[in-house]
């Protein structure tokens, strides 16, 4: 039996074309994948959320949008897709144990913020560190905050977090910088930023008796001198990865491996559609994900109308 929809993927996107879909009576699959209920799992109070004027805690956000989407019949599955064959229909997907097969494919794997990998920085997640400026700054008034990376996202970061911080020191490896021109010198005309090159983060510290970030050891590239910051908030911005591995060669993505989507959110291929960061290296949030989550299920909708088996 064919599947009128599945959907690969549970954030903000996937919840909402699953909502979308089984409301229109489509049956919907969904695959929850490698981390189930995406990014706003790995963030605390959710602040930027319409509909939740007291704050929301991420997790529990995932969770509602996800008992929202299993109260109108969507088969949430644990698990996550291996492999597609987007080359003939219906298209094929692959668990690692079963193939099931789909009219009609909604993509919302999201993309995954790079991190640093060194220690104290799972642990702190949340807790004084954070990937996302746009959705933590707020919570770091008046204190004195790092930003790490050098690319545009970091001067971003970094000039966003001005609003709110007292000082921000952005922390680069080397000395030259990936980040544009523009971005650059809006980021050194700012009497709050600070620029430390050189310079690799080398740990995260936490305090002795509770869960949060009290300042970094950071190694000196040139002169290998290492020292300790004292530091209330750190935001990693060494850029985003989409998680797209699995379709390479079957859906057009851009040279980072974002999804090309035209005409809302149709995919190269008729009938597969992307939604959410996968397809987005610009907002990221995850109210446009949501959007997109919905445009994706009412393109699906209608792809399946107008293309009766
Ligand atoms: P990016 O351009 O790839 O820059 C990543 C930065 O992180 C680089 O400076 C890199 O250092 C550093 N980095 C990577 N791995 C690291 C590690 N393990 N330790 C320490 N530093 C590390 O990523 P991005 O800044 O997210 O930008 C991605 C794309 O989005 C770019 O095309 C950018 O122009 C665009 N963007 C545009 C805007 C805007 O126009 N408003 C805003 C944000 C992003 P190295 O340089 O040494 O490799």
């Amino acid at each position: 039996m064919s599947h009128k929809v599945v959907i690969i993927g549970s954030g903000p996107a996937g919840y909402t074309a699953a909502l979308y879909t089984s409301r229109a009576d489509l049956a919907p699959v969904m695959y929850e994948g490698l981390q189930p209920g995406g990014q706003l799992t790995i963030t605390t109070d959710v602040e930027n959320f319409p509909g939740f004027p007291e704050g929301v805690i991420g997790p529990d956000l995932m969770e509602r949008m996800k008992q929202q989407a299993a109260r109108f019949g969507t088969d949430v599955r644990p698990g996550y897709i291996k492999s597609v064959d987007f080359s003939k229909r219906p298209f094929v997907l692959n668990d690692g144990k079963n193939e099931l097969e789909a009219d009609t494919v909604i993509v919302s794997t999201g993309a995954t913020a790079r991190l640093l990998g060194i220690p104290g920085e799972d642990h702190l997640m949340g807790y004084g560190v954070s990937a996302c400026a746009t959705c933590d700054a707020a919570f770091f008034r008046d204190v004195h905050v790092a930003v790490i990376g050098g690319g545009d996202s970091a001067m971003e970061e970094a000039d966003y977090l001005t609003k709110f911080a007292s000082k921000v020191s952005i922390i680069h490896r080397r000395e030259e910088f990936r980040a544009s021109q523009i971005m650059l010198r809006r980021a050194k005309d700012n009497p709050k930023i600070e620029f430390l090159v050189n310079t690799v983060t080398e740990e995260m510290l936490t305090h002795d008796d509770k869960r949060r970030l009290r300042g970094l050891k950071l190694r000196n590239t040139v002169s290998d001198e290492v020292t300790e910051m004292p530091i209330d908030g750190c935001f990693v911005a060494i850029g985003h990865k989409p998680n797209t591995e699995i379709f390479k060669g079957q859906l057009e993505m851009d040279e980072v491996g974002y999804l090309q989507v035209h005409d809302g959110t149709h995919t190269n291929v008729e009938g597969v559609f992307a939604a959410g960061d996968v397809a987005d290296a610009e907002y990221r949030q995850a109210i446009t994900a949501a959007g997109t989550g919905c445009m994706a299920a009412l393109d699906a909708e209608r792809w399946l109308a107008n293309n009766k088996s």
